[in-house]
């Protein structure tokens, strides 16, 4: 191979380049810092390629050709790395895009009380310092039947808080069948070391017994957890005491019951059709005494994790210094007052909050949207894909009811012209990304996850990968 490294001569000057008169317009789009980087960028990769000893044409040093290049990588640059995508993998609750997708009143809440000043931590009729957790204690607490209410940053933070709170230092008893792990290594054993108390497991895997918590119950017991076993099911050959049951165990003993419930659900979900998920309700009305659950699973809300129960527990956990590491912002709080109001009204809730709408479309209503979706990918994408309509499962997702099947319609999308796994990365390289999944050589959209207003933006997609690719 000859050497090509006498080329490097060749390359323009960054200062060639910035100087340029059709780099003008970018320079006016992006601030300079950018362009410059993206120049430095380009001529980098040029480098690259010549000492990898590529022949490069005098074009394609040019001016004409780099400039192009500088401004696609500016462009990439300038974009926001945080940004919407199309969900059309059919899990409602997915935690790595992003889990609620947040209703419009929530957001024009949430800008009226980001862009002024507010009475986040202001007692308005007194006039002094209020709390910041004041703005929707009594409203939860109305929702959810309890004495007391707190927010904080998300359930794990939550568990955490309250098992240091109720037990630092001290024995907690738990089955070991709710030994879970969620997603994205949260696994109770850990957070539980974390949070400075002692975990004793009881019963088996398959079976716990109340006896196997009274055995365990000694001077060092601080109290007794429940948890939701959110991702999976125990099927067969099993036994679990109930929350009643715990209830009264930890009542004998005068010990306090606290319950992880996960997903944290509000509505009966009977109601959409799904099987009937134990509500936050149901746990304060049976005496648990410290309930906690996420804001952004079923509740289809901001990021938080919310405790409820008894006045005296809640006091504690206020006053322990991690509620203050823990703190929400006044965005979140803004939003979760509108979410928790709607909850208050459960058919309104249904209709404005899209987790809940989406989790509860009908079939009649997927099955037309996947045929308006597939319309609209024939007609921008010609003959290029064989496009089908197929009958599927969505998931629930976040750890909710994980073997409820949610029958769907999804829009196939095959063509011999690339490989499926092509066809899915060019999706996801989009703007905005469209993020399906493959099965048996098709790419597959969901229409439960995709928005009727985002038809249009996937069906442009696939019309604009069907050009690239033929
Ligand atoms: C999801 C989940 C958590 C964690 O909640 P985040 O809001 O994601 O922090 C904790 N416990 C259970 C049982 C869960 O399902």
């Amino acid at each position: 191979m000859k050497s090509q490294l006498h080329r490097l001569r060749d390359i323009p000057a960054v200062d060639t380049i910035l100087n340029a008169p059709d780099l003008a317009p970018l320079l006016k789009a992006h601030p300079r810092w950018l362009v410059v980087d993206a120049v430095h960028g380009v001529l980098a990769s040029l480098r690259q390629e010549i000492r990898a000893g590529r022949d490069l044409a005098a074009e394609e040093m040019s001016l004409a050709t780099i400039i192009p290049r500088v401004a696609k990588t500016a462009s990439e640059m300038g974009r926001y790395h945080l940004r919407p995508v199309v969900n059309a993998t059919g899990v409602v609750i997915h935690t790595n895009l992003g889990r609620a997708v947040l209703p419009e009143e929530v957001l024009q809440q949430v800008m009226r009380v980001a862009s002024h000043y507010s009475n986040l931590e202001y007692d308005l009729a007194k006039g002094t310092r209020g709390t910041r957790y004041a703005h929707v204690e009594d409203l939860l607490c109305r929702l959810c039947g309890s004495e007391a209410a707190l927010v904080v940053n998300n359930n794990a933070g939550a568990v955490l808080l309250g098992l240091n709170t109720l037990a630092e230092g001290r024995e907690v008893i738990v089955s070991r069948g709710q030994l879970v792990e969620i997603g994205g290594s949260f696994r109770i054993p850990d957070v539980m070391k974390k949070s400075g108390c002692h975990l004793v497991e009881v019963g088996t895997t398959n079976k716990t017994h109340p006896r196997d918590y009274r055995n365990a119950i000694g001077e060092q017991t601080a109290a007794l957890l429940k948890v939701h076993m959110s991702n999976f099911e125990m099927r067969g050959f099993t036994r679990e005491v109930s929350r009643r049951e715990m209830v009264s165990i930890a009542g004998e003993a005068g010990l306090p019951l606290m319950e992880d419930l996960g997903s944290g659900n509000l509505v009966d979900l009977s109601t959409f059709g799904l099987p009937a998920e134990p509500t936050v309700q149901e746990s304060v009305r049976d005496g648990v005494h410290l309930v906690t659950f996420s804001g952004d699973k079923l509740l289809g809300g901001p990021q938080a994790g919310i405790l409820v129960g008894k006045k005296a527990i809640l006091d504690r956990v206020k006053k322990n210094p991690m509620t203050r590491a823990l703190r929400v912002d006044k965005m979140t709080l803004a939003a979760l007052e509108v979410i928790a109001r709607m909850f208050l009204d459960p058919p309104d809730a249904q209709r404005r909050i899209p987790t809940l709408r989406m989790l509860s479309t009908p079939p009649s209503a997927l099955t037309a949207r996947a045929e308006n979706l597939a319309r609209r990918i024939q007609s921008l994408a010609g003959d290029a894909f064989a496009v089908d309509i197929m009958e599927d499962l969505s998931q629930v997702g976040g750890g909710a009811l994980p073997e409820t099947p949610l029958p769907t319609c999804l829009v196939s999308l095959s063509t011999s012209r690339i490989s499926v796994n092509s066809l899915e990365e060019a999706f996801r390289a989009a703007d905005p990304p469209v993020i399906g999944r493959i099965r048996h050589d098709r790419f597959l959209l969901d229409v439960r996850t995709i928005q009727d207003e985002e038809l249009e933006t996937v069906a442009r997609v696939a019309g604009e990968v069907a050009a690239r690719a033929s």
